[in-house]
């Protein structure tokens, strides 16, 4: 049986495909990070796999081996954070070459060989054009399950091989409860954990059980607050730090671009008087100074100078040049100016 939270329609779709054995050769999991794409995959690879009743029995020999990452049919492709270089795909036609080469072997110990290839969004084109052949024509045995967080980047004709099934957040009471039924949190914590988790209960579980994803989040946080308030001096530092980070690891430069549009957007439920929806309940006092001094017509204006400058990014803008003027457009940058 899976044990997984929430998704409950797209398990009972794998478990009647399992039982009826009609499963299929790829599945493509589509969803934000954390949200459960990866426990699910993994209880994919035990299910069939699985040498106990009522697979993924998550106890049996083969169970525990792909838990533990130690099945020699079951093979993890992921990318180190930081081995992406800009304008680089990290996942290179040599590591689908050599899926494709263990992908004709018959099973070692299992059933069914099983690939799960996280961040397939990272593959290059030249590897993805190989990972199409094995699509197309897919060894007996073998089943493939693709991750992502973002389908637009992936080749349509990739997409169009695989059963696609999209994870999307729990909703945040769900992840409160759960955070207080399983994990002992209290309430007013498993709420504020729930909310910064916006759903992706992976992220709420591990916020809870190990403080440091918390605590580098409120660091990112209190960083971004003092630019929101700071002069424009601080702004451009910033911004040469975050185009820094863009060369070093894109994806975490755009996380950090995502977190300056979460920030706003609770900017934005104040101005509106929706405050029950604000994600960063503890910085409230923060988001409401910043309230005081912008129109919701400047915050809309300046979310769309976020997400345009996301755009020029993925198109290989310069990263210092277009961050320097994205800081330039940033709100309540006279009344900063004033009081500096
Ligand atoms: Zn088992």
């Amino acid at each position: 049986m899976f044990r997984i939270h929430g998704h409950g329609p797209t398990v009972s779709m794998l478990e009647h495909s399992l039982n009826g054995g009609h499963l299929h050769h790829a599945y493509l999991l589509v969803g934000p990070e954390h949200v459960g794409k990866t426990t699910l995959a993994v209880q994919l690879a035990q299910a069939v796999n699985c040498t106990g009743e009522n697979p993924p029995c998550l106890e049996c020999n083969a169970c525990l081996r792909i838990a533990h990452a130690q099945h020699a049919d079951v093979l993890t492709l992921e990318v180190n954070p930081g081995q992406e270089s800009e304008g680089r795909k990290s996942i290179g036609i040599d590591t689908i070459r050599e899926l494709q080469h263990s992908a004709s072997l018959r099973p070692y110990e299992g059933r069914k060989r099983v690939y799960i290839i996280q961040d397939a969004e990272r593959m290059s084109l030249e590897a993805a054009n190989a990972l199409l052949k094995t699509l197309e024509e897919p060894p007996p045995d073998v089943m493939l399950i693709v991750l992502t967080s973002d389908i637009d980047s992936l080749l349509p004709t990739v997409i169009s091989r695989c059963m696609q099934l999209e994870l999307r957040p729990l909703p945040v009471p769900e992840v409160t409860q759960l955070l207080q039924d399983e994990y002992n949190v209290a309430a007013p914590e498993a709420e504020q954990f729930a909310r910064l988790s916006r759903g992706c209960v992976g992220w709420a579980i591990q916020a809870v059980q190990d403080p440091e994803p918390a605590a580098a989040l409120h660091q990112r946080l209190e960083r971004i607050a003092s630019v929101c308030e700071g002069d424009l001096d601080h702004r451009f530092s910033y911004a040469d730090d975050l185009a820094r980070r863009f060369q070093r690891d894109r994806a975490a430069g755009r996380e950090e671009l995502y977190l300056w549009l979460r920030w706003w957007r609770d900017v934005l439920l104040i101005l509106q008087g929706q405050t029950e929806q604000v994600i960063h309940v503890t910085w409230q006092e923060t988001l409401e100074r910043l309230a005081s001094n912008v129109s919701p017509a400047e915050v809309v204006r300046w979310i769309h100078v976020i997400t345009g400058t996301l755009d020029a990014l993925d198109q290989n803008a310069n990263a210092r040049l277009a961050l320097e003027v994205m800081m330039l457009e940033l709100p309540g940058v006279q009344v900063a100016r004033a009081r500096a």
